[in-house]
Formats: structure tokens, sequence, C-alpha cells
């Protein structure tokens, strides 16, 4: 039975369902790592999906803004990547290739280049990575290493970049990582207290002066690395005025610029990679999730100069997923030919809108924002008094900004609250941000404005509900899309 998309919470299935449902959990918890990370807070079994739809082991069904953490821009199994797959499966052609040249991946590389920011996609050469993110992130520190000789990175406070550190510091003859952490100019908790441009402004200053200052002990850069909008920490905009500095910062000193692009790109934040908002060409950028159309892949694309690396020099025996490559060049064909950067950007601005005016009604959202479909709201303790300067040993921001403006302290519990009652009604959303307390919305670029008013509000509702604000949820008019349903999911 296929999943219909629908932007109405199921209701509970059978009662054999349900036992299913329960037991797969009740297994899952008692065999799986502590480690695990989004089965803690989602604890659903999807059995089917379609679109931006989840249908649950127990029948309950689920707009899903999670997308695979970004991964997902056309949804879950959409039409264009399963024939993609199908084709593949269907032809006979080998799944397992290493990185040998196939129709399939020449196809893919095609189509990547295709959608390159101009100043990179006439002198662009591609490796294929282990199919993670953090495996891409690693092909471009060696990328950049070999090529300059030096061995530092440059890399931004809140930055999240993957998890293979660990395990390359502990490989034989593996060089430390030697990272420098700057300042990435945020406006809600600014560092130097202060925010928006003024505080782009000091956070590139900063930078300047390190890397100007002999006795800065950074160590020679090889290369600087950054997120166009820092996702998992916090949903945070690089502003473009800060990226075209540092582009011009690295270029000035020989720095090749690695933009990560793992979560912005194929139009995310409404242009199809997230750098182009602010015009800079990256040296190298590093991509991943939505370029495997749901399954894994991961590349780095770079300047051809760079390309100095010896062969061997970035290995790895899944490099050559056929299926991904397939499915991967079915989606960026798609969001290109549909222009679905540009829906991204549009419904993107009308959605941070809308969720303005839900921070303007609750005290507990302390900042709401994003790019396109990259969205983020901070939960705060609205019974703690705004951070001041002072507290947070920074006595700039205390006379540069008004005491409304402070911002206040994170509200973790509040938050992961919200994305519970979220669940209850059908809505499944992320935690990120420093302190995980950053309500984080990464819908399909498929998404409809039918389902994007039901995720407002569905929300909004959750929102209400642990507000303890019932008051207010009953005296707002239904909206568009509002639909009396605010308790769909709750037993
Ligand atoms: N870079 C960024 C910007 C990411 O968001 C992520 C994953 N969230 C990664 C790298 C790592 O990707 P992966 O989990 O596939 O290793």
């Amino acid at each position: 039975m296929a999943v219909t998309e629908s932007v109405r919470g199921g209701s509970p299935g059978t009662e054999d369902a349900r036992t299913a449902h329960e037991g797969i959990l009740r297994r899952q918890s008692a065999r799986e790592s502590a480690a695990r990370t989004y089965a803690r807070a989602l604890p659903i079994v999807p059995v089917r999906a379609r679109g931006m739809t989840i249908e649950g082991a127990d029948g309950r069904r689920y707009l899903d803004c999670l997308s695979g953490a970004g991964t997902l821009a056309l949804g879950h199994n959409h039409p264009v990547v399963l024939e993609a797959i199908r084709g593949v499966l269907d032809s006979g052609a080998p799944l397992h290739v290493l990185d040998l040249a196939t129709p399939v991946k020449d196809a893919f590389v095609t189509e990547l280049f295709h959608t390159l920011p101009p100043g990179l996609a006439g002198r662009a050469r591609v490796q294929f990575c282990g199919p993670a993110g953090t495996d891409a992130v690693e092909a471009a520190f060696t990328l950049v290493r070999a090529a300059t000789g030096r061995r530092g990175i440059l890399a931004f406070s809140g930055a999240y970049h993957g998890m293979t550190t660990g395990a390359l510091a502990a490989s034989g003859g593996a060089p430390d990582v030697r990272v420098a952490r700057l300042p990435f100019p945020q406006d809600y908790r600014c560092p130097f207290g202060v925010g928006g441009e003024h505080g782009a402004e000091l956070a590139a200053r900063w930078t300047e002066s390190v890397l100007d200052d002999p006795k800065s002990g950074v160590p020679d850069p090889a290369g600087m690395i950054l997120e166009p909008v820092q996702g998992e920490g916090g949903v945070l905009p690089a502003p473009d005025a800060w990226l075209r500095r540092m582009r011009r910062i690295t270029a000035d000193r020989s720095i090749p610029l690695i933009a990560d692009e793992v979560q912005t790109g194929v139009g995310r934040t409404g242009a199809f990679w997230a750098v182009e908002h602010s015009g800079v060409t990256p040296d190298v950028m590093v991509l991943s999730k939505a370029i495997g159309g749901s399954l894994p892949l991961a590349v780095i694309v770079y300047r051809d100069e760079l390309d100095a690396w010896q062969p061997g020099a970035h290995a790895g025996t899944f490099r050559g997923n056929q299926l991904a490559m397939a499915a991967g060049t079915a989606t960026l064909a798609y969001v290109r030919e549909n222009r679905l950067a540009e829906r991204a950007a549009d419904l993107g601005a009308h959605m941070l809108r809308q969720l303005r005016r839900l921070a303007g009604e609750h005290a507990c959202v302390g900042d709401v924002r994003g790019r396109g479909l990259m969205m983020g709201v901070e939960v705060v303790d609205p019974q703690a008094p705004p951070l001041s300067g002072d507290e947070r040993g920074v006595t700039l921001g205390a006379t540069a900004r008004s005491p409304e403006e402070q911002p206040r302290p994170a509200a973790p519990a509040l938050a992961a609250a919200v994305q519970r009652e979220c669940l209850r009604r059908g809505l499944i959303v992320e935690l990120g941000g420093r302190h995980a307390s950053v309500v984080r919305l990464l819908p399909p670029l498929t998404i409809t404005d039918e389902q994007a008013a039901a995720v407002l509000d569905r929300l909004a509702d959750a929102m209400d509900a642990v507000s303890g604000d019932r008051a207010l949820a009953d005296r707002r008019p239904p909206g568009p899309g509002r639909q009396g349903d605010r308790s769909s999911h709750a037993d």
C-alpha cells in the first residue's frame, strides 16, 4: 500500500500494529548502542514514506521536517529518484565499481558540473570519497595540505563537519589536526555582544589579526573550512559580506577556502549552492547528503590547480555507488529544471515571516533565523533574566545592546518538550544548536503550501502546549491551513 501525501496526522493503527511498533522500539533500545541519536528523541518506526509523509508501524502519519538530516531534497521516494534507481537495477550494470569509470558516473559528473558556481564549473576536478560527508571533509583537508605543504586548518566556532577526526588521530602516521578556531558571526549570541554588521566586522577583524600576527600561535593554514549556513551549530547564516571578506582574506594569503555545503547544497538555502548568495567562489566544495538523492554519496569538487596530490592520497572501497549516482543525477536535474532553489527562497521567506509572528506570541522563542528552507527557532528560558554583557564576560555587549535585545539563556528541556509535542501532532522536527535548544526545520524542497501551513500550525500548537499558554492558543483565529486538528496524535 502506498502512502498518500497528507497534511493531516493519521490516526493510530490497530492494536496489532501498535504492539508490533512497541516491540520494535523495545528491541531497539535493548540492542542498539547508547550512542544512538535521532532514535531517542523520535520514537517512531517508519515503514512507508512518500514526499514529506512518513507512515509509522503503528499506522500514524507524520510530516517529516527532518528529511534525513537535510538529505531529502525531493522528499521520500520521489518518482524520478525511484525511476533512476530502477533503471540501474534493470540495466544489469554493476552496483559496485570502486572508482572505475561508468556511464552512470559519467552522467552524474556531467550534471554535477552543470550546477557548479560559474567560477568553478570550467576548471573543476571531482574526487569521489567514502560515502559520508565526514570522509569528504577529510579528503578536502588532505587535498589542501598536499597542495600547500602546510598543515594547519582554520575553522569556526559552532561548526560541524563530521565525526572522523578521532578515527584519523588514532590511525598510524596520521598528522595532528591542528585546527585554529575562529569566531563565526551570529546576531543573537554574538561573541562580541553586538550582533549585526558590526559583530560580523569584528569577527572578520579577529580572523585577519590572527592570520597576520606572527605570535598568534596559529599553525600555517593549509585551508579555511566554513559552512555558508551553520546547520548543526544552530542554523546560523553567514552574512554575505562576511563571506566575501573571508574569501578576500584567504585569497590574499593563498589559503584555499573550503565551503562545506554538505547540508546547504542542492537548493536548500534558496540558491543551488549557498555560496552563490554572496557570489563567492570557493577553492574546494564538500558535497554529500542531497547529491545522492537519498542514497549515500560524497564528493569534493575543487579548482584544478589544487590537484597536486598523489594517486591513492584519498582512497576508500565504497566510492562507486551506482544507485546513489543515478538517484543523485535525477535529483540534481530535477531541482535545477524545476527551479526548486527559487521555490525554497520564496517559501522559506514566507515561513520565516510566519515563524517570527509566532515568536511574537511566545516568550520562549528567543530568535528565529534561517535561509531558504533551512530554518531555526531558538528556544530560551522566558523566566530567566536576559544575559547581560557582564554575565557573559563581555562588557562591550552591555553598552551596545538594549536589555530587550540581550539573548536569554538557552532552554534545551523546553526545546525537547516542543519537539515531543510536535511529534504528538504528527510533525517531525530536529533539535540543534550549541545547547540543543534550536528547533530546526528542514522540509523537502517539494513541500506544498498546504503542507507548509500544516507545519506552522502544528509547531504553533506545540509551542502553545509547552508554554501552557492555552488562553492565547484558544484566542488565535484560525489562519490559512490551520486544521483545528491540534491533537491528532494525542492519545
Ligand atoms: N558537514 C556538515 C555541514 C554537516 O551538516 C554534516 C552532517 N550533518 C557533515 C559534514 C557530516 O556528514 P556525515 O554525517 O554524512 O558524515
